[in-house]
């Protein structure tokens, strides 16, 4: 394992031994986050962002600071910001209105939300922009059945009043397409957020490769569609206990550590 790699750091920002040792993890996690969404090409130069709700009644959030590539993400270079998008912690650098906007309405209208992720790809601004949306034809796509809302473009959400259209547009789904825009993804953990983007993402790319094929398709039944989410998220062979996303992330982290530790800083 390599650990030469040195993060971004930046003086004055608080170190692992400064800072709450369930803040420390959660931070770890969402840096683990970003590197991997770098790994999967799911990243956009400085732009999108993934968040993390601390615990508390504060509703304190950890999100990417505007200016950094997702592959200089580290745990100490991460924002601590509060509800109104302030640094609480000293960083010379800020997160962006939109930033704070999209992910912001969201972790205050859904105090039970741990992690949003959202990012734009070729293949998801594909699906994004097809009136029919993400059509249930393979297994990936079925995992998201009657749990995706949709939002209408209202441009660069810059501002506040398009808070609320978000909020009610999500309702109480756990995902979503921004239509013309990109896909959001929450979950309880950092690693169920992560690990549905993979499904979606993953989702829009097999859509554009059964569509691209041209030949009749076979549409599964609208019976077989609804069992799928339920199967997909129980499935446990291994009776572990764990939901959801926990394997899957805590794999893709080991992934991570076998290329460069430099996130954990
Ligand atoms: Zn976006």
């Amino acid at each position: 394992m390599s650990e030469k790699k040195e993060a971004i750091q930046f003086p004055n920002i608080r170190r692992s031994n400064d800072i709450d040792p369930v803040e420390w993890d959660l931070r770890v996690k969402l840096a683990a986050a970003f590197r991997l969404a770098h790994h999967f090409n799911w990243d956009l130069l400085i732009y999108n962002f993934i968040s993390v709700r601390l615990p508390g009644p504060e509703g304190h959030l950890l999100i990417n600071p505007y200016g950094l590539s997702y592959d200089e993400i580290c745990a100490s270079n991460l924002l601590k910001i509060d509800k109104e998008g302030n640094n609480l912690v000293e960083h010379p650098l800020k997160t962006t209105r939109a930033g704070f906007i999209i992910h912001g309405a969201i972790h205050d209208a859904r105090p039970e939300i741990g992690c949003i992720m959202h990012v734009h790809t070729p293949a998801a601004s594909a699906v994004c922009a097809m009136k029919e949306g993400l059509l249930p034809l393979d297994q990936e796509a079925m995992v998201f059945t009657d749990r995706l809302a949709y939002h209408e473009l209202e441009g660069i959400p810059l501002g506040l009043d398009e808070r609320a259209r978000i909020v009610e547009s999500l309702g109480d789904k756990p995902f979503m397409i921004l239509r013309n825009h990109g896909l959001v993804t929450t979950g309880k953990t950092v690693g169920q957020a992560f690990s549905y983007m993979y499904f979606l993402e993953l989702a829009c790319r097999n859509q554009l490769a059964i569509l691209s094929t041209g030949r009749e398709i076979n549409v599964p039944s609208r019976k077989i569609a609804e069992q799928v989410p339920q199967q997909f998220d129980t499935h446990d062979p291994q009776n572990t206990g764990h939901e959801f996303g926990e394997l899957q992330f805590a794999a893709m982290m080991r992934r991570l550590d076998r290329m460069d530790q430099s996130y954990r800083q």
